[in-house]
């Protein structure tokens, strides 16, 4: 279903096709890409002029824009594909209160604008968007918080509910996207209570589990339990996790048992069987198949034919990132299921650190990332010889 090179790329000219390819190419040499990136880091570190070449190479293909008004022209043309957008405000590594602020009002204003057009369908934040990673670790790890610590969290739990209620009130699902293992206790915490106090009626709060961890299908299990005592509807996001070499690396360290898989299939095993869990509770849990992965998003469409869901059925979302398995995407949107991708938007040294981790993945060996190069080289050909 997803084999069709000609419906992915319809909407690329063969000038984005041939960046596409030379970017791809770059970043999947493991040694290019590595030095690149450490190149990148250590260059905007110095203040060296390097945004413009950021800003037209990997940051036009993976982002939509600056900010959310000049992210349209990218909302509009995944729209006339059927695709749906999700603003993803992707400023990392922030510290300061006036940067959490500044993202909670940024997320505030993509459910606004999301409330209006039925081409954005979701909104979504980052946790560590609206907290200091130190305060997030100390409360997963159960540590007693200074007096000023306790404001901290109150402030951070504030901006989380604000931008809950703000989604609930609006009719937008919001996705709450899942970090580091060793903060994520915190996050699932206050993602289950405003589950609990905002999806009475339906989902519209979204929980993000990470598969490559070896205890998300027994989440699962707990949330089906807890559901059965309390009444309300879960949202879960599907992700396999983007941490899965610092979480092994941080197991060893600190010589704890590793929380991730450490064999890809084992990983695979366990998104199988949360996006299968999740379909067959369809009538308490909505799914968003946040994936690249061909073997799940087929699976996918096997369990919704099985169990006569419909392909348009609004508890259910196939999503990839922007500029990542558009034979996925457009495919499926093709054939009217829901679609809808991640487009980050943010300055050009605030989303460093995202466009980090897409050069990681995609020059990764395990995975099934060499898949963007040659479908891209399979088109170009296909382009050629018509
Ligand atoms: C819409 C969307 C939203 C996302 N949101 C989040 C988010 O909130 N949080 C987050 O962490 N990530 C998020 N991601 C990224 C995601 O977690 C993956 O990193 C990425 O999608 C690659 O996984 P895949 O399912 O597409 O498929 P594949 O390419 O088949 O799998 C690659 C993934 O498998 C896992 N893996 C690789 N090697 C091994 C191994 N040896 N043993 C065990 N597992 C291994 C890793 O998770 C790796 O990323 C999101 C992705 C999408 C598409």
């Amino acid at each position: 279903m997803f084999d069709n090179i000609k419906v992915a790329f319809e909407d690329k000219s063969d000038k984005d096709l041939n960046r596409a390819y030379l970017l791809f190419k770059t970043i999947s040499n493991p040694i290019i890409s590595k030095t690149l990136t450490a190149f990148v880091k250590i260059a905007m570190w110095l203040h060296l002029p390097i945004n413009g070449v950021i800003k037209a190479t990997v940051y036009k293909h993976f982002c939509g824009g600056t900010t959310i008004n000049n992210s349209q022209d990218t909302i509009d043309k995944l729209w006339e594909s059927h695709i749906g957008t999700i603003l993803d405000f992707s400023a990392e590594g922030k510290e300061s209160e006036n940067d959490f602020n500044r993202a909670m009002n940024e997320t505030i204003a993509s459910i606004k604008k999301a409330k209006t057009e039925s081409s954005i369908p979701f909104s979504v934040f980052k946790p560590t968007g609206l907290a200091r990673f130190s305060l997030l670790e100390k409360i997963s790890d159960n540590q007693t918080l200074t007096k000023e610590e306790e404001i901290e969290k109150e402030t951070f739990e504030g901006r989380i509910e604000n931008i809950c209620k703000t989604s609930s009130e609006n009719r937008v699902p919001l996705f709450i996207d899942a970090e580091e293992s060793w903060i994520q206790d915190a996050i699932d915490n206050i993602a289950i209570e405003m589950m609990k106090k905002f999806n009475t009626k339906e989902a519209w709060i979204f929980n993000t589990l990470q598969l490559y961890r070896n205890d998300r299908v027994a989440h699962i299990q707990m949330l089906l339990k807890m559901i059965e005592k309390q009444d309300f509807f879960v949202g879960l996001k599907l992700v396999r996790g983007a941490y899965h070499e610092q979480e092994i690396e941080r197991a060893k360290e600190k010589r704890y048992p590793c929380p991730v898989h450490i064999i890809k299939e084992d990983t695979d095993n366990d998104y199988n069987k949360a996006l299968t869990l999740c379909i067959e509770n369809i009538d308490i849990i909505s799914v968003c198949a946040g994936t690249h992965n061909e073997d799940s998003s087929a699976l996918l469409v096997e369990l919704l034919e099985k169990h006569n869901i419909s392909k348009n059925d609004k508890r259910v979302y196939f999503s990839q990132l922007l500029g990542m398995s558009d034979h996925i995407s457009y495919n499926a949107a093709k054939e009217g299921f829901n679609v809808v991708k991640y487009v980050p938007y943010g300055p050009v040294k605030d989303v460093l650190p995202y466009l980090i981790r897409r050069a990681e993945e995609n020059s990764s060996i395990a995975g099934q990332m060499g898949r963007e190069l040659t479908n891209i080289i399979d088109e170009k050909k296909r382009r050629r010889n018509t």
